[in-house]
């Protein structure tokens, strides 16, 4: 990418997020959206050898008016180990919004039952369809499996056999579920860190995600795990119930 596209020089006027994109975006109207993808990560004052690191801004705050102290710059740095997460430019506002409403669907941390309703059609199975980012975004493997067990929704029931109660339930507990995330620094079950380098602690409250075979914690049955649209999918079959008929193959 051009240093301009990567806001060489730029005032940072605003930040704005939907889904899982986070968007930079500079006075003189460029934008600069970043992906974290499985493993990227933007770190302030982050450690200038780091191997993985790609893009690397020196970020001033500089001395306004009177003021007697002088300009700080700290090293903000975009660094990616597993190159799943990327970075994109976008000449103006404009151009950033047409491609966020073209390929995101409505934000999960607000998702409304009626939107969420709307979307959620078709045959496919109701996790594969929560993992699609046109459908809702922001919702991956994690807080799909932990949506879904605290709505009582068996993973592979077709969207189009949930009735209008169990997608509001949805609706519902994936807002309560990302916000409870937010609220406890996120999920750390590798490398996630904050972009001050904290690890975050969501991981202790996972009902469901990273414990097949463990007991549920409502019901004490064993938790079972499958395969979904290429993911490992874990629910608890007594307390996740539904009609289904996608074909899915259990491993237990
Ligand atoms: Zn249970």
């Amino acid at each position: 990418m051009a240093p301009s596209e990567l806001l060489d020089g730029a005032t940072v006027h605003s930040i704005a997020r939907h889904g899982k994109r986070l968007a930079i975006i500079a006075a003189d109207g460029r934008c600069l959206v970043v992906q974290l993808g499985m493993s990227g990560q933007l770190i302030a004052g982050g450690n200038a050898s780091d191997s993985h690191q790609h893009v690397t801004w020196l970020v001033t705050n500089p001395a306004r008016g009177r003021s007697i102290n002088p300009p700080t710059s700290i090293p903000l740095i975009f660094r990616d180990p597993r190159r799943f997460g990327g970075l994109t430019a976008y000449g103006n506002t404009a151009s950033l919004y047409e491609s966020w409403n073209a390929e995101l669907g409505p934000d999960a941390l607000t998702i409304q039952a009626q939107a969420l309703r709307a979307a959620m059609t078709g045959a496919r199975a109701v996790k594969v369809a929560l993992l699609d980012q046109t459908i809702v975004a922001g919702v991956g493997n994690i807080y799909a499996d932990e949506s879904l067990h605290v709505a009582g929704i068996d993973p592979r029931m077709r969207c189009d056999q949930l009735s209008p109660q169990r997608v509001t339930a949805l609706a519902l507990a994936i807002r309560t579920i990302l916000n409870r995330a937010i609220k406890h620094g996120g999920s750390t079950l590798r490398d996630y860190r904050s972009g001050l380098g904290a690890a975050g602690t969501a991981q202790a409250l996972h009902a469901v995600y990273g414990r097949a075979g463990e007991p549920c914690r409502s019901c004490g049955q064993s938790l079972h795990e499958t395969r979904l649209g290429g993911r490992t999918t874990v629910w608890c079959r007594s307390c996740q119930t539904g009609v289904t008929s996608v074909g899915a193959t259990d491993r237990k």
